[in-house]
């Protein structure tokens, strides 16, 4: 059963400057292609992106003045698909970052067995910032801009950080306008109104809690007596939580940006209102205990969830980190260097291109659906998302089972290589 931390101050302790996106992308995959017997020339092309694209976007304000953004679009690799990825809204969006988070998409669209392959674009710019109409104008200016990268058939976006379905719908609606034509398959996620599917938003969240619950029936835990700490109670961990509360685990803690709260006992997590839904309900929530997001990380738990942002688990905390088992519903929670501790500790930690893989396989169901302009019910997707989670897992799991010196992450990474890699080798190389 769980136990609260020591609740004693301690001093801040700065910690290492995270290395960046590419460069974590870039060792993971060289980590892979060591267990599989390929042509160390196709690691090195898989290393960096096919096409980066940089734009200049100005936005008139509402005020009547300019301001110039920068926008970006990575493609990594389309050797078996068009590519697929979000864009993001944030300040901190690079070049380097788009190329990582384009890699990991190619591996994650691979792992699924989904016909895509993995781009990751965004806008430099703080949505907080922008009134709703600013907002609107900066994405219709970003599709002309993108307009002869992204297409049904070569490039499909989707929302991530600080963009969302209405964004998704201001982008497919500028691109239809400028083709001629209404164009619902240029990006997923959209409002089901014009195309987007049911049951997307909680895909994410949905095939984290599939995965946990295999993940837990593969050590022969009882998913009854499973307490789980969830980090972020957003779109991915509030539903994650709720899934697997519903499943008969105890959720015993969760989070938003302002902090945790915690329940030995368990808490109702369909009565704990997401930050989404309303911000600061979460830590403002009426439970025993409140913690720290940084003391939720070191709750004595079965399952620890962190479903927020990249870089929580570090080097400086690993080793406060009591959990039996990581499943990542965020991207890039963990950092290499921990992955490494946790790993030689017998912790097993089940990497995000599987976990929260159903958003971008929900999102393959809507471009499916937006192609034969044939929507499909709920119930439909969700059984559809269950086969695919379930199949991804199997592959993953067949793969960890071949070897003693694969962690879960190489596993799920060794199978997508090897999908990428023989898609190269089938098509050739046009000299
Ligand atoms: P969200 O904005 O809906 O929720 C994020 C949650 O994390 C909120 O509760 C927020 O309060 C909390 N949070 C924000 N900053 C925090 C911090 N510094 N410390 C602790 N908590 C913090 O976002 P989301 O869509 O649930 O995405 C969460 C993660 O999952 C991201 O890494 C995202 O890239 C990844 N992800 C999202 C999707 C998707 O389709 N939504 C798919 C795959 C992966």
């Amino acid at each position: 059963m769980a136990t609260a931390p020591e609740t004693a101050e301690r001093p801040e302790e700065p910690d290492a400057e995270p290395e960046s996106a590419v460069a974590t992308a870039r060792r993971q995959l060289e980590r892979a292609a060591a267990h599989l017997d390929i042509d160390g020339n196709v690691v090195e092309r898989l290393k960096h992106p096919r096409r980066v694209s940089r734009v200049s976007l100005p936005l008139e304000r509402d005020d009547g003045s300019v301001t110039v953004y920068t926008g970006y679009r990575a493609q990594h690799d389309s050797v078996r698909g068009p590519y697929k990825g979000g864009l993001r809204y944030h300040p901190e969006v690079s070049e380097d970052e788009c190329v990582g988070l384009a890699m990991w998409m190619t591996w994650k669209c691979a792992v699924m067995d989904l016909p895509f392959g993995g781009a990751k674009g965004g806008v430099v710019v703080d949505p907080k910032d922008l009134s709703s109409g600013e907002k609107e104008r900066l994405t219709r200016r970003f599709a002309q801009e993108l307009r002869a990268d992204v297409g049904p058939m070569t490039d499909i976006p989707a929302p991530d950080m600080g963009t969302d379905p209405e964004t998704m719908g201001w982008f497919m609606d500028a691109y239809s306008m400028q083709e001629g034509e209404t164009t619902p398959g240029v990006v997923t996620g959209k409002p089901p109104v014009i195309g987007g599917s049911y049951g997307r938003e909680e895909a994410p969240g949905r095939s984290v809690a599939i995965i946990t619950r295999e993940a837990v029936d593969y050590y022969d835990w009882d998913l009854t007596d499973t307490t789980v700490a969830v980090q972020g109670f957003g779109s991915v961990g509030a539903n994650a939580a709720r899934l697997l509360d519903e499943w008969g685990a105890t959720v015993v803690a969760v989070s938003d940006v302002d902090g945790a709260i915690y329940d030995p006992d368990g808490l109702d997590t369909n009565d704990v209102m997401g930050h989404d839904e309303r911000p600061g309900m979460v830590s403002g929530y009426d439970a025993p205990e409140t913690l720290s997001n940084e003391a939720l990380l070191e709750l004595d738990v079965d399952v620890l969830i962190p479903a927020a942002i990249g870089n929580v688990v570090t080097e400086s905390n690993v080793a406060d980190v009591r959990a039996d088992m990581v499943v990542e519903g965020a991207n890039g929670p963990t950092t290499f260097a921990a992955d490494e501790i946790l790993e030689s500790r017998g912790v097993p930690v089940i990497p995000d291109i599987l976990a929260n893989a159903g958003g971008v396989t929900v999102s393959y169901f809507e471009w499916l659906q937006d192609i034969n302009r044939r929507s499909w019910s709920l119930e439909r997707v969700n059984q559809e998302l269950e086969t695919e989670m379930l199949a991804a897992w199997d592959d993953v799991r067949s793969t960890f089972d071949r070897s003693d010196d694969l962690s879960w992450r190489d596993a799920a990474y060794v199978v997508g290589l090897q999908r990428v890699v023989d898609a190269h080798t089938a098509r050739g190389l046009w000299p």
